[in-house]
């Protein structure tokens, strides 16, 4: 074990930002029963810090000249009542210290401090719930000191607190990289001292830890054969046999390696031999993890290459929209030495991301068919995460529209496409869908009406995926996609609403005020027409026959793609009341002026419902006014 002794010179105090000073403050008056996985934190910031070393190692060179093979070892001192914990791992800096040790700088702990009450009970449920990292040491201890040394660095810095406040950073000295953290235990906390009780701790939350976790007491000769003797079995989980890991084990792995404090939704472990070997454990959270909707689209499961730890930031292992997946996959194949730049193009990787991502798909398909409540509840997490693939996995893009859900108007719960299909319409042949920002929205779009009518269902998108993938995707089973908001769609083919054709205006006075209204509109539509897809609505808005959907051009005009929105063509309802009253008004003398402040408000009405902007919004009030006053005096 490294020498390590605190200099007192050069002594900063600082203060903790203020949400640790709150939790801090928590875990110092906590009376939560579970504090022994203070432990657990520990040794998997350990495990995690020999990670980060390795991996950097690859690109530098001069870190792994003095890697003697990492390991965690924890001391005891009865005597002096401390418990320390010390890795060879990757160190950190002084201003490491500060940022992750002094702010809140984990998304976990982040979350947990949000979700702080400052009811004491109801916070204390949440250290379980959540798992609160590094701070949970001060549920034991009432002293704390870390001394590391970050690798390639030449000097060591100490980090002391007892958790009230503050803390102080002062130089310090180590022999080797890593960290050693002393926690000075608290009076009720001396049972944490006890070699039998931190071996039964270990076992219990840590024994899947990759690296030998080793035990020393101060002054006690090792029992024979013990000194050697890791408290964890230390192989790694993922090689063990399925039959010899327990759930709770699986769970814990889990967390340790997603960083999470859900239990997974789905474990998937398997060896894989043949052509290429290599084993797979991999987790479906059963919550949205934070950074699901991160641009980066990064992948989170981590590359071993026989035992060892290569990379937890690869491309390669599965495409962008499975990363929602935690875990780790250990290759027998790959070279030990393999660089980061070595696992770009390589045709090992790349035939293991074939087979892996293959599986993961048979293995959704297999709980969609057997435990559709089970595939509803991730569908309802990472469906938007899959359906990117539709669109930019061209060989499984079958296989993934077989796979989807989606809303409808048939019922509030989900659909598949087969199911759809099976309740189309005779006569129809396309599957119909509307697209928008949100679910609550896009049920009320006017453009359903005729639909519901005639009992036609529309499937109903609210994905901001779903307006891409469908460029992709012409048909399924030999049906059309067809959006409810494009002309085309005739739905007289369909069958008639039940509305009563005489309750609509006259044909010929229709023609007028469409007439008309084109006159007054000019430029602002391309066309106005009869609607046959309106039965409650007076007008709506659709688009022209070859252009693009209304939601998708919106989409893109909000992100730069387009310069501009194209022409809408208008559709008004000639069973409408109003329509029917400005026909009636059409044929008389004059009209165009009289009505034209009328044709434009339901312009403007029109776009409200689309959820486009106004182009004049103040002369927009103003008409609104006007009508509404006309009608009162
Ligand atoms: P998390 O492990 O989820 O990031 P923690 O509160 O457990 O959160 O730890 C906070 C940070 O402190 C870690 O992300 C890591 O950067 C740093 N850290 C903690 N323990 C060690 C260690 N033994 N070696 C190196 N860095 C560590
Ligand atoms: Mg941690």
């Amino acid at each position: 074990m490294s020498k390590t002794k605190i200099k007192k010179i050069k002594e900063e105090k600082r203060g903790f930002e203020a949400e640790v000073a709150k939790l801090l403050h928590m875990m110092v008056h906590s009376v939560y029963s579970d504090r022994e996985i203070f432990l657990r934190e520990l040794i998997s910031n350990a495990s995690d810090a020999c990670d980060k070393l390795r991996y950097e190692a690859q690109t530098n060179s001069d870190l792994v000249s003095d890697d003697t093979g990492s390991e965690i070892i924890i001391t005891v001192d009865a005597a002096a009542k401390t418990l320390t914990l010390s890795d060879n791992g990757i160190g950190m800096d002084k201003e490491d210290l500060i940022s992750n040790l002094g702010t809140i700088a984990r998304s976990g702990t982040a979350g947990f401090a949000e979700k702080l009450t400052g009811d004491d009970k109801k916070d204390v449920q949440l250290i379980g719930q959540f798992g609160v990292g590094f701070y949970s040491v001060f549920m034991v201890a009432d002293k704390v000191s870390v001394i590391s040394k970050k690798a390639g660095g030449d000097s060591a810095h100490s980090w002391v607190s007892d958790g009230e406040g503050s803390y102080t950073i002062a130089e310090a000295d180590r022999d080797a990289h890593g960290t050693t953290i002393t926690l000075h235990m608290k009076e009720d906390a001396a049972e944490f001292l006890e070699r039998a009780r931190l071996a039964h701790i270990v076992k219990t939350y840590s024994d899947h830890i990759a690296l030998p976790i080793k035990f020393f007491e101060v002054g006690k000769e090792p029992e024979k054969g013990m000194q050697e003797t890791a408290l964890n079995q230390g192989s790694a989980l993922w090689i063990r046999p399925k039959s010899e890991i327990s759930d709770e084990q699986y769970n814990d792995f889990y967390r340790h390696v997603a960083h999470a404090f859900d239990e997974p939704a789905f474990t998937l472990h398997y060896k894989a031999e043949g052509t290429l070997e290599y084993s797979v454990l991999m987790f479906i959270p059963s919550q949205q993890p934070m950074d699901l909707f991160d641009p980066a689209r990064k992948s989170n499961v981590k590359l071993y290459v026989k035992r060892v730890f290569i990379t937890g930031e690869t491309q390669e292992i599965l495409p962008g929209w499975l990363r929602f997946l935690r875990g780790v996959v250990d290759s027998e194949d790959l070279p030990l030495n393999i660089s980061r730049e070595m696992l770009q193009n390589n045709p090992v990787l790349s035939a293991m991301k074939k087979a892996v991502t293959n599986k993961v798909v048979s293995e959704l398909e297999k709980i969609a068919k057997k435990d559709s409540e089970k595939f509803q509840a991730i569908w309802q997490n990472f469906g938007p995460v899959l359906k990117e693939g539709i669109y930019e996995d061209g060989e499984r893009r079958e296989a993934l529209l077989k796979l989807s859900l989606f809303r409808s108007t048939h019922g509030d719960g989900w659909t598949t496409l087969a199911d759809y299909i099976t309740r189309m319409k005779e006569g129809q042949d396309s599957i119909y869908y509307v697209t928008g920002t949100d679910s609550t929205s896009v049920k009320r779009s006017p453009q359903l009406e005729g639909f519901k009518a005639r009992s036609v269902e529309v499937l109903l998108l609210s994905d901001p995926v779903d307006d891409f993938w469908l460029q992709m995707v012409t048909e399924h089973d030999g049906k059309s996609f067809k959006s409810v908001t494009r002309s085309a769609t005739d739905l007289k083919d369909l069958g008639d609403t039940p509305e009563k054709a005489d309750d609509a205006a006259p044909e010929g006075d229709v023609v007028t005020l469409i007439t008309l209204m084109k006159e007054v509109l000019g430029e602002s539509v391309k066309d106005v027409r009869t609607s046959n897809r309106l039965t409650e609505t007076a007008v709506c808005l659709v688009a022209d026959d070859s252009g693009m959907d209304m939601h998708l051009e919106r989409i893109l005009k909000a992100h730069n793609q387009l310069d501009s929105i194209s022409q809408r063509v208008l559709e008004i309802n000639p069973s409408h009341k109003v329509i029917k009253a400005l026909a009636e008004s059409a044929k008389v003398e004059g009209a165009l002026d009289s009505l034209a402040d009328s044709v434009k408000l339901l312009l403007d009405q029109a776009l409200i419902l689309e959820g486009e902007p106004l182009t004049d919004p103040t002369a927009f009030a103003k008409r609104l006014s006007d009508a509404v006053a006309k009608g009162l005096v």
